[in-house]
């Protein structure tokens, strides 16, 4: 135990995303921000662990590919779900054991599978016959997680049409790789992110249960691990649900697992988006049409692509005091008319300067930002980025 007030950590855990902090770190860093609380973030990855125990939770990179976040991951145990090159090498840079990482994009080149390999993964994932076959050459060293597809119509993001193998051929496909000689570690499937109830997981996990011993009573390979994707939703401005809840059918149904199957998560979105909110400035405005319309110098061609990409709706807020309301829009910096962020909201009237504020930022909006017209993607800040030591930035 340290005793000694000198030991003691020189600054105290803050709440990044209160005003107060929000317009110091703007006066420090610039406009646009994106904050990053990783406070934030290790809450989140407790809270899927705890809904999910036993399962080890691989922090799928996409939505947030930032180092703050993959550090916090690590100081948690977690383990790490990679899907490029570029996703590779940031986690080798950080010094992250490639044995905590498995490489999930079903469709690969050779390049991205030898490069991954020379960093030290070892699990890859293929959904088809000429993904196989790639791997004929490194047979002594990958081992494979068949994706299967459950199509999830509900989903916001139905990732089953794109990728996976029907459940009805997966067999085929396994015995495929079989005569090939390759290992077969298990399967994997993704029900589409932001999932809007737990059912979809539930028959997946059940039809993989099944599919799982089919292939071990054919000794088509190990088939001891079970990866069951992303997909855990968060609250977009309306309340957020409760993960243990969410997870209470699941945890049902891998409780049926046979003992040695080993389980493991990809969850992205739900790590990710609650622990970032963006920060924007008015750059300027104009009255049209009876609206009051504030240009900011973020938009949908930054930070708030995901309202394009990702569906998503960002609550937002205005960082100024006022009692009238004005019938007002938000738009972004760039020279396209799309590129408005939100109209018909009712705000007290804004100056150049003065911050807007959205929330749930995290997941699937630095990450496809453009730098379309010249205007630079927002710059990001991590605060309170180690456990032990309290917050700052
Ligand atoms: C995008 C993706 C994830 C993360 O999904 P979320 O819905 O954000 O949790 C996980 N695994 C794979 C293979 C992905 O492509």
């Amino acid at each position: 135990m340290q005793t000694s007030p000198r030991a003691r950590p020189k600054s105290r855990w803050i709440d990044p995303f209160a005003p107060e902090h929000i317009r110091r770190l703007v006066a420090d860093f610039g406009s646009p921000l994106l904050i990053i609380d990783c406070a934030r973030v290790r809450a989140q990855y407790r809270s899927l662990a705890r809904a999910l125990p036993g399962v080890d939770l691989h922090y799928a990179l996409k939505p947030l590919p930032h180092a703050a976040v993959v550090e916090t991951i690590r100081e948690e145990g977690g383990f790490f779900d990679l899907a490029t090159t570029g996703e590779v090498q940031l986690v080798s840079r950080l010094g992250i054991d490639p044995a905590r990482c498995i490489h999930t994009h079903p469709i690969k080149r050779d390049i991205d599978i030898r490069n991954a390999l020379q960093a030290g993964v070892r699990v890859f994932v293929a959904d088809n016959v000429d993904e196989l076959e790639k791997f004929i050459p490194y047979r002594g060293e990958a081992q494979l997680l068949l994706r299967v597809s459950f199509r999830a119509p509900g989903a916001v993001c139905d990732l089953s049409r794109k990728f996976g193998c029907d459940p009805e051929a997966l067999l085929e496909l396994a015995r495929h790789a079989r005569r090939l000689g390759l290992v077969l570690r298990g399967l994997s499937f993704h029900v589409g992110s932001q999932a809007p109830n737990p059912l979809k997981h539930l028959e997946a996990i059940e039809t993989c249960d099944k599919l799982l011993k089919q292939a071990r009573r054919e000794r088509l390979g190990p088939f001891d691990t079970l990866d069951i994707g992303g997909g855990f939703p968060i609250g977009y401005g309306e309340r957020a649900p409760d993960m243990r809840r969410f997870c209470a059918p699941l945890r049902a149904a891998l409780a049926q697992l046979p003992r040695r199957v080993r389980v493991i998560a990809e969850p992205g979105r739900y790590i990710a988006g609650p622990s970032a909110i963006g920060v924007a400035s008015v750059m300027g405005r104009a009255e049209r049409e009876g609206h009051w319309w504030y240009y900011l110098d973020d938009g949908l061609y930054g930070s708030y692509s995901g309202q394009l990409y990702d569906h998503a709706r960002y609550p937002v807020e205005v960082l100024r005091e006022g009692e009238e309301r004005l019938p007002s829009v938000l738009a972004g910096p760039t020279c396209d008319s799309i590129d408005v962020i939100a109209e018909n909201l009712m705000l007290p009237r804004l100056r150049p300067g003065d911050l807007v504020v959205g929330r749930s930022m995290g997941a699937y909006t630095w990450a496809s930002a453009s730098e379309f017209n010249f205007f630079p993607r927002a710059t990001v800040v991590a605060a309170n980025r180690h456990a032990g030591d309290g917050g700052g930035v």
